[in-house]
């Protein structure tokens, strides 16, 4: 048995290591033309002549787990397919922090959904600031493996590239994180951008670290926000041990049509030329940006956006907002208490976005 094995069998809540999780119907191997089993309609909906959904879908479809295998350089069985990567977040936290109990080390600011997730689920947060440096926002990963050792924290959550920040995190340093926790925590990397990244961790990492998770979705890059799909990458013992956690059917059919058909050849090279095309607005809106009088400072990003500081927030916000145009509002947390965060748009909308913010007047 390898050290990784061990890592997710100790860091495993000790009141789920019987538990075998829901049987559906969809999870015995029967075979044959008449399917009694699962109380499905024997008719189709007027809503759904093909019929197509009348049947509760498979778990796991093997061909969306191929597909996804294949994105990443996997192994099929290192592969489990969620309903966004929200739900592996989620999954994550229910099977290795045991409720009330356990903790997760984070490193604001972040994405908010694994301090939330842990909320939801009783866990402490141990937070480990980022710092705003010259260079842009940097994760302390140091300081981040101390405060999991110290705290026994058993998830370690790692936005890279980091949002809101845009923080650029090495591969190699993830992969040190990794093999300093190795035995005591799982190092979840959270690659919702990576595909906006100049480098990223991968499978590679993945064969040599049998405690890192790696978190990828096709909401982003692959644009396909709505039909809310991502995947788990990991051990095969780690995906195992999620899937139990799992709801039954948790990808909607309609949702795993959509994901496969952005998986097939055309599409992938569709969205490479997408990701191309928001890499280099990202360099034009971000030098734009900065040459203008009402913005104090733009960070460098690994992300499909831009965080801002304004010298005057509320007067962008105002003025982008009276041009039509919504961003996002950092202001509540104190640390970017200046700061927008805005996404890349076509170039037509970018371009309404330096608009809107060239016809803003310095603040005295
Ligand atoms: C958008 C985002 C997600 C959510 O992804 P879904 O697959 O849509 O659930 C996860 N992590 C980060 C950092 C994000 O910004």
């Amino acid at each position: 048995m390898s050290t990784a094995a061990s890592t997710a069998q100790r860091l495993l809540r000790p009141d789920l290591r019987e538990f075998g999780g829901y049987r559906s119907a969809r999870s015995s191997q029967a075979s044959g033309q008449v399917w009694l089993n699962a109380n499905e309609s024997a008719q189709a909906s007027s809503a759904d002549p093909g019929g197509g959904l009348r049947r509760y879908p498979d778990p796991q479809p093997a061909a969306l787990r191929e597909a996804l295998a294949r994105l990443y350089a996997v192994a099929p069985a290192q592969v489990l397919a969620t309903r966004g990567s929200d739900e592996g977040i989620d999954l994550l936290l229910r099977a290795f922090c045991a409720p009330g109990q356990g903790a997760i080390v984070t490193a604001p600011p972040v994405f908010g959904m694994y301090a939330v997730c842990a909320r939801l689920h009783g866990a402490r947060v141990v937070e480990v600031p980022a710092e705003d440096t010259d260079a842009g926002w940097r994760s302390d990963l140091d300081a981040m493996a101390q405060a999991a050792l110290a705290a026994a924290a058993s998830l370690v959550f790692v936005c890279a590239p980091g949002n809101p920040t845009g923080e650029a995190l090495e591969p190699a340093a993830l992969a040190a994180l990794a093999a300093r926790l190795e035995g005591r925590a799982l190092v979840v990397v959270d690659g919702a951008y990576a595909e906006y990244a100049d480098a990223a961790a991968g499978a590679d990492l993945l064969a040599a670290h049998d405690n890192l998770v790696l978190l990828r979705t096709l909401s982003k890059a692959h644009a396909l926000a709505a039909a809310r799909i991502g995947a788990v990458l990991a051990s095969r013992e780690i995906v195992g041990l999620l899937q139990r956690c799992q709801a039954p059917y948790p990808l909607a059919q309609p949702a795993v049509a959509a994901a496969l058909a952005a998986l097939q050849p055309a599409a992938l090279a569709a969205t490479a030329a997408r990701v191309a095309q928001a890499r280099a607005e990202r360099a034009r809106l971000a030098a734009a940006l900065a040459a203008l009088p009402a913005v104090r400072r733009v960070y460098p990003s690994q992300g499909n956006f831009l965080l801002v500081r304004c010298a005057q927030a509320q007067a962008a916000y105002d003025a982008l907002l009276a041009a039509g145009i919504v961003v996002r509002d950092m202001r509540a947390d104190p640390r970017l208490a200046d700061a927008l965060r805005i996404s890349l748009g076509t170039p037509a909308e970018n371009d309404a976005v330096i608009a809107a913010l060239a016809a803003l007047r310095r603040a005295a």
